[in-house]
Parts: C-alpha cells; structure tokens; sequence
C-alpha cells in the first residue's frame, strides 16, 4: 500500500456515492415513519439485499460481497445517515458473524454465513443480561452438556433485532467453576424448540429496531453448534467487540453526519434580524465545531477499521483494542454534541417531530451505552495504556 493505511481508495468513495444514493431514495423516506411506529423497516431490508448491502462483510466464499472492514464502515455510515434504526441492519448482521469468522469451524460458518450472505436471514448477538451487563462474565445463562448436544437455559437481555433475526450468538456458561473461561459460544436459531423473545423494549430512540430479550428454555441443540472450544465464548466475545465498536462508531458518524447536514441546510434558509441565521458568526462558529469534531472521529474510525482488517486477516494489531474504543467513544460523544447542536441550530422547530433532528439526537444516544458504555470504553482504553 502506497497511501496511508487508513485512506479510503477509489472503490470506496464509489461505494459511498452508490450508498448515498440508494439511501436517499429509498431508506431516508421511511426513517420518521420507522421511529415513528417502531415497526421494523422491511422495505429497507429488501432495498439492502437487493444492492448486496445489508451484509457486505461476509467473505466472498461464503457467498458474500467480501468488503473490507472500511467499506462496511461507510455503509453503516451512509445508511445511518439517512435512518439509525436501519444502520443496524449491516451492523448486526456483522455484530452476529464476527465470532463465526473468528473462531467457528468451517461447517458451522457454511452453514450459517451463506444464508446471512443470500440475505435469506440475519444475525444478532446476545451476550448482555438483565443482571450482567457491564459485567458480562457475571452472564447465568448455563448449557449443559448431554451426549451429543447442548441444552441451554437463561435470559438473554437487549437483544437487537431479536425476533426479526433468524440466528443468534449466544453466550452462556459451560462451567461454572472456571468464571469467564468457562463461558462458551453457540449459534441459536430461532426456529429452536424452546426459543421465545420478551416484548419489544420501549426506547428512547432506534426505535425501528426491535430490542428484546432471548429466552431459553430447555432448548436443546448439537453440539457442533458451539463457536470454537468450550471455554473460549467469552474471549470471542470480546475480540468480536475489537472489530464491532468500529461499526457502532459509525453507526454514530453517519447520524452526526445526518444532522449537521440537515443543519446546514436550515441555517442558510432560516432568516432572523432581516438576514440568514447562517451570517452570525455565533451560528457559523458552532458549524466549525461540529464538523471539525465529526472529521477527527471520522478519520480515528477509519484508522481502526484499517487496522480491523488487517487483524481479521491473520495481522495482530497490538494496538486495535485501543483504537476500536476510542474510535466508538469519540465518534459516539461527537455524535450526541453534534445532534444536541444540529437541534439548537433550528430553534425551536428542531424540538418537534416536523424535522428529523429531535430524531437523530434520540437515536445518537445509544451509540454511548451499546457494546459497552462510554465509561467501559474509557476503562478497556486505560487498561491499553497501563498494562
Ligand atoms: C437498545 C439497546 C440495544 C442493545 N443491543 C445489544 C445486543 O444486541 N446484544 C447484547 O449482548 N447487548 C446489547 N445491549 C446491551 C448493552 O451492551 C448494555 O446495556 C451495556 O453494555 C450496559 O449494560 P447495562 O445496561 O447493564 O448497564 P450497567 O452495566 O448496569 O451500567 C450502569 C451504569 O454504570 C456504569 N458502570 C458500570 N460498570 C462500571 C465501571 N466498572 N466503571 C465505571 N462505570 C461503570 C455504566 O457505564 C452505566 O453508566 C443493548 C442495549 C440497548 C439499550
């Protein structure tokens, strides 16, 4: 590579105009009415699998379109832009494969990766529980061992796109004795005996993505189910949240991005004093800082999503632990400022549902508490630096 490791190459700004387009027509027309009824955006789930978007990360033998982690980054941005509750269609979708790719035997990712890739099915991802969030190893679901399979018992909390998604990651203890290393991974499916999902979580935002609890009960499934060896769920867990934060950062960018666009858009039509309010300077000045923090969380995401890729292809990167927080920290607490502002930049028609940033300031919040909060983040980063 001749230019720097996190520049974004031709393919990728053809990527994003092609995103941006498809995004435009046809998800940002849905995103108020998405939030709105909090009903799942089908629509725009069909839109994705028709441009081979809503999974882009599957490799290409597993049938997928075999993108780079910094491509999967601008579609999670450019479809957040336009509907945050729609960004986590690529996002889960990748969130769910992660620890198929990293540690699954070759059966278990044919199996489950082709039909993710056909977009036949989506993926998510259950490790949080009603009393072991920060503290996932604190986890109780149990599976048991008998003969050939496992059967697995517990509640599993928070779960994006729970009901809509076919396949499940789950989490749970294999040995109760061995604390975290006791803690293996299983693919679920849906269709299980015993599989049902709570109610839909009432939320402050992304409210077009269903969050709800996966319960087990009893579900007995094979063995080969099981990502990896016993005892190794919860260190693919964590690994899979190295590459992941990275796509929640910009899940964040693209709101933030949403926002000051629309933004900018209003402060030059909106008049005050007989002029644009875009001629104060006090107007202006909020604008510069926006933009110059989403810019630098911009280029710390697609930093981290180079050294992902690398990582992902048999390069260990010392430092992408570090970079994957920071990148998720900064890109998520630029996106809740920036959208707080978008807001105070039209006044009081930014408070009310007649304009979409009272939306994206709801929907950036998230970004600051899912796949560990910004406060686990700020410790994962200074465990980085002391260790
Ligand atoms: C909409 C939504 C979608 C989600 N999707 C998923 C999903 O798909 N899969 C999944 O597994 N989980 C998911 N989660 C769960 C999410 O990752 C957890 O909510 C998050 O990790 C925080 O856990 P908690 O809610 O139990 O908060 P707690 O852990 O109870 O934290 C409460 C407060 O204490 C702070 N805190 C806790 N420990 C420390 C510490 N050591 N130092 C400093 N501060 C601390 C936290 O930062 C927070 O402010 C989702 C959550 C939401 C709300």
């Amino acid at each position: 590579m001749d230019f720097p490791l996190y520049a974004p190459a031709e393919e990728h700004d053809l990527l994003r105009e092609t995103v941006r387009a498809l995004a435009d027509e046809k998800i940002a027309p849905h995103a108020a009415e998405a939030d709105e009824t909090g009903e799942f955006p089908w629509e725009v789930y069909k839109a994705l699998v028709a441009s081979d978007l809503h999974a882009v990360h599957v490799p290409e033998v597993y049938g997928g379109a075999g993108a780079d982690a910094l491509a999967a980054v601008i579609v999670i941005e450019e479809v957040a832009r336009a509907c945050a509750s729609s960004s986590l269609i690529p996002a889960v979708n990748k969130l769910g494969t992660v620890p198929l790719l990293l540690s699954a035997s070759e059966e278990v990712k044919r199996r489950y990766l082709e039909p993710v890739a056909r977009g036949e099915a989506m993926f998510s991802y259950a490790l949080s529980e009603p009393e072991a969030g920060s503290d996932a190893a604190a986890m109780k679901t149990r599976a048991v061992r008998d003969g050939d399979d496992y059967v697995l018992n517990g509640v599993k909390m928070w779960i994006t796109n729970a009901g809509v998604s076919d396949y499940y990651t789950v989490m749970a203890v294999t040995d109760p004795a061995a604390g975290a290393r006791g803690i293996s991974a299983f693919v679920v499916e849906k269709a299980d005996t015993g599989v049902s999902f709570g109610p839909k979580e009432r939320k402050l935002g992304i409210k077009g993505s269903p969050t709800r609890q996966v319960i087990l009960e009893d579900v007995r499934i094979p063995a080969w189910r099981m990502i990896g060896e016993p005892g190794t769920g919860f260190k693919t867990a964590l690994a899979t949240l190295d590459h992941t934060r990275i796509t929640i950062a910009a899940q964040a960018l693209g709101i933030a991005q949403g926002a000051l666009d629309y933004a900018i858009g209003y402060v030059k039509e909106r008049r005050q004093f007989g002029k644009p309010v875009a001629d104060f300077q006090g107007v202006q000045f909020m604008l510069a800082d926006m933009a110059m923090k989403l810019e630098a969380a911009r280029q710390l995401t697609y930093h981290a999503a180079a050294k992902s890729e690398l990582a992902m292809h048999g390069k260990p990167q010392k430092d992408l632990t570090f970079l994957s927080s920071a990148a998720k920290c900064a890109a998520s607490d630029a996106a809740m400022d920036i959208t707080t502002d978008a807001v105070q930049l039209l006044g009081g028609y930014g408070y009310t549902q007649d304009f979409p940033v009272e939306r994206m300031m709801r929907d950036a919040k998230i970004t600051q508490i899912y796949e560990g909060t910004n406060q686990i983040q700020r410790m994962v980063m200074a465990r980085q630096l002391l260790k």
